[in-house]
């Protein structure tokens, strides 16, 4: 770890969860507060639960957050939900520019520049995912992918606010499959330098989460590689029992 920034360790739990799954963010909140971590903790469940997650977290040292959001307001977008009613339904932050957005709905590193505007504009703390597919990473181009999409979806307007990076492999997401840790020392190196060199001091300052694959058995060496600061679970988030040992690797 290394930014003097708390780590984030934040759970992504897709389309996943039902009324019941709640059950699994109270434990974390009372573990939490049994025995309270140094890192930053957040689950963001599907749109769906995202009100009942914040009130059932109010108070506890779980934040709750969105998955994606709408670059407008409000308007005629049938089936989407802008960053402001996420924060009015309590979110305190949202993922953007996950690579399954990325690959199964086409976004660009521009929509995600948008959306992270729309997160800015609601008071929302941005994740904004970043990752190579396995050709590219054969193909050797991971690092020029990953600096590409770090300046184009990171806007200026970014400078002075809170908001993390999460690297994560395409082909480590779900597969069991984790990069060697100079890989990700490696990745993490290439993004801090474009974050710094765009954004300044809150660029030196954003934590770079890894995600893919992030475990129980792999939380404590990957949370401990240079740059990494904190991790975004997918996977491993939807049980407290899962989640919190990745938690408590972060310290
Ligand atoms: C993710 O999709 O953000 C993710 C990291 O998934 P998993 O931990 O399941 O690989």
């Amino acid at each position: 770890m290394s930014t003097n920034v708390r780590p984030l360790i934040a759970g992504n739990w897709k389309m996943h969860g039902l009324e019941a799954s709640l059950a699994e963010a109270r434990a974390l909140a009372q573990a939490l507060a049994a025995e309270p971590s140094s890192a930053r903790v957040a689950l963001c469940p599907p749109a769906t639960l995202v009100r009942d997650m914040a009130q059932a977290l109010a108070g506890s040292a779980v934040l709750t957050g969105g998955q994606d959001c709408h670059v407008e307001v409000s308007g005629a977008f049938t089936g989407e939900i802008s960053a402001e009613m996420l924060a009015d339904a309590g979110a305190a932050l949202v993922i953007l520019g996950h690579s399954e957005r990325r690959a199964m709905r086409g976004e660009s590193d521009a929509d995600v520049a948008a959306k992270v505007g729309a997160a800015l504009r609601a008071g929302l703390e941005p994740i904004v995912c970043v990752g190579e597919t396995l050709a590219e990473r054969e193909a050797g181009k991971t690092l020029d992918i990953v600096r590409r999409q770090t300046e184009g979806s990171l806007p200026s307007a970014l400078a002075g606010t809170a908001f993390s990076v999460a690297y994560e492999p395409v082909w480590a997401i779900g597969t069991g499959l984790t990069p060697t840790l100079d890989q990700i020392e490696e990745v993490h190196a290439a993004i801090r330098e474009v974050l710094a060199r765009t954004l300044g001091e809150a660029g030196r300052a954003a934590p770079i989460l890894y995600g893919g694959s992030v475990k129980p058995s792999n939380a404590d060496e990957i949370l401990k590689a240079r740059e990494v600061g904190g991790a975004l679970v997918g996977g491993a988030s939807l049980k407290c029992a899962d989640f919190l040992p990745i938690v408590r690797a972060a310290g």
